[in-house]
């Protein structure tokens, strides 16, 4: 079958590989309808996060069908079609039971070999999905795959980081980065009504999207000549620039909520700058199965088009140029789809 596959930095290939096979009577085999390339596959497309081995299959966002179940599965069968958070979970250790799906003890990452193992990604014709019975979920009757294969990172992720953010009626909020997880971050700020919500990033396209969905589109500079203050910053960039523009913009006192994968060795705010305006600081991983559930009422009744952010859809033989697409913004990119 065809997978994309990681060679090298800005290296990433079309090829030939193995079928996946089930390896334990828990595993699932999905034969993938919809994949998407995140934000976080670049980080390891440009070498910033390393110890990828050579020929993984990447990605980590789809939805399809399952074509073939081991014996223990209960409650999914073949022919379903369905979506995944982008770890997988057992659902039953305590970061599971806790509602911390991403940091199951059993859980694992898709698209992620180094030398210790790991699992293979889902821009891929077939994927094997451990833990099955815990990670996947049906897609639910009147749900699009698009707004499902959001449901399983960038939606979901956006959501956590407004929620660690305490995002209320009350406050005002900077989102930091108007990506795919930025721009769904936006429409978590709505959701919970926030009173202002700062849209920041340096891409007019982005930034037109977040003024269409409500937000004040800034751009960094504008963001410090301003001198804005905000409750709570929503950072969804990863990067050391970001992290400084996030606690030029807190008041003392506030949240800087940062979903942003780092790949820098020391964090940018020293521990003296977060004391000295007292700050709460929140990182780390969405915990997307969770929010498979708890976001149901939201994408029944939001007013957003949210797939709208697909701008490119290609088919996975063209999953290179995508990439390449995505990584330079080109034509106003967003998100791009990859259909096998
Ligand atoms: P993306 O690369 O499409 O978006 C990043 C955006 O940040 C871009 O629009 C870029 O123009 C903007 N940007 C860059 N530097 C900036 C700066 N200094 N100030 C303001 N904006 C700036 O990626 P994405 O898919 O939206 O993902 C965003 C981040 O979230 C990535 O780091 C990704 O790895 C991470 N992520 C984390 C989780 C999680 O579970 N925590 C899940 C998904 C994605
Ligand atoms: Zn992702
Ligand atoms: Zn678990």
């Amino acid at each position: 079958m065809r997978a994309l596959t990681f060679k090298n930095i800005k290296q990433v290939r079309v090829e030939e590989v193995d079928e996946p096979k089930l390896l334990t009577a828990d595993d699932v085999i999905v034969r993938v309808s919809h994949t998407a390339i995140c934000g976080s596959d670049l980080h390891v497309y440009h070498g910033r996060e390393k110890g990828m081995k050579p020929g993984t299959v990447m990605g980590h966002e789809f939805v399809g069908v399952v074509e073939e179940a081991g014996h223990q599965v209960e409650g999914l069968a073949v022919g379903d079609r369905v979506f995944s958070p982008f770890t997988t979970n057992c659902g039953q250790c305590a970061s599971c039971k806790s509602g911390l799906t991403c940091r199951c003890e059993h859980g694992q990452l898709f698209g992620w070999v180094s030398d210790h193992g790991g699992l293979n990604g889902v821009q891929t014709e077939r994927v094997r999905v451990p833990l099955a019975q815990s990670t996947l979920k049906r897609i639910p009757t009147g749900l699009s795959p698009e707004v499902a294969l959001l449901l399983g990172d960038v939606l979901s992720t956006g959501a956590y980081c407004a929620e660690r953010a305490a995002v209320s009626e009350q406050g005002s909020y900077a989102v930091i980065g108007c990506g795919p997880v930025g721009l769904m971050a936006i429409t978590a700020c709505r959701w919970r009504n926030a009173g202002q919500i700062y849209a920041i990033d340096l891409q007019p396209d982005r930034l037109a999207k977040a003024r269409e969905w409500g937000a004040i589109a800034l751009t960094p500079a504008e963001a410090s000549d301003r001198n804005l203050v905000v409750d709570g910053v929503l950072e969804a960039v990863g990067s050391p620039a970001a992290s400084r523009l996030a606690l030029q913009l807190v008041r003392p006192g506030g949240v800087i909520s940062i979903v942003g994968v780092h790949n820098e060795p020391h964090f940018a705010i020293t521990p003296t700058e977060a004391y000295d305006k007292n700050l709460s600081i929140h990182i780390g991983r969405c915990p997307a199965r969770r929010f498979m559930d708890e976001l149901m009422p939201f994408v029944n009744s939001n007013p957003y088009d949210l797939a709208s952010i697909f701008t490119h859809q290609l088919d996975l033989d063209d999953a290179a140029e995508g990439y390449e697409i995505f990584d330079q913004k080109r034509d106003g990119c967003l998100k791009v789809m990859l259909k096998p």
